[in-house]
């Protein structure tokens, strides 16, 4: 039997045989799932930046002959939280500024996720 320290986390009295007792200990896990949803965004911003890279122009745009440079990945399904949904690239379009404004404002008023 190891003996038992006290809790690691500032100011607690609780005794543990592993680092934390056992409500810090769920505490500490919890700041590791944030730390994820960090990294989540992260890989947002890179799988966005290459897909406008091999996408460069607005596609609503093209439809119409003019040729705008898109700055925004837009799901053409709204993911509303769907990861599946989120990370199908057959479901990204590259759309400008404009046309994905014009688009949240005309076709999906439910609430987006926006980076
Ligand atoms: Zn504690
Ligand atoms: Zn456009």
């Amino acid at each position: 039997m190891k003996p038992k320290k006290p809790c690691k986390h500032p100011g607690c009295p609780g005794l543990t045989s592993g680092k934390y007792c056992e409500e810090h200990e769920a505490l500490h896990r919890g700041d590791r799932a944030t730390s994820t949803g960090r990294g989540y965004d992260s890989r947002w911003r890179r799988a966005r930046s290459r897909f406008l890279k091999a996408h460069p122009l607005c596609v609503r745009c093209q439809e119409q002959g003019r040729l705008v440079k898109a700055s925004v990945v837009d799901h053409i399904v709204p993911h509303r939280g769907d990861e599946k949904l989120f990370w199908d690239e057959s479901n990204w379009q590259a759309l400008c500024k404009n046309c994905h404004d014009s688009k949240t404002m005309t076709e999906d008023r439910y609430q987006e996720y926006r980076y």
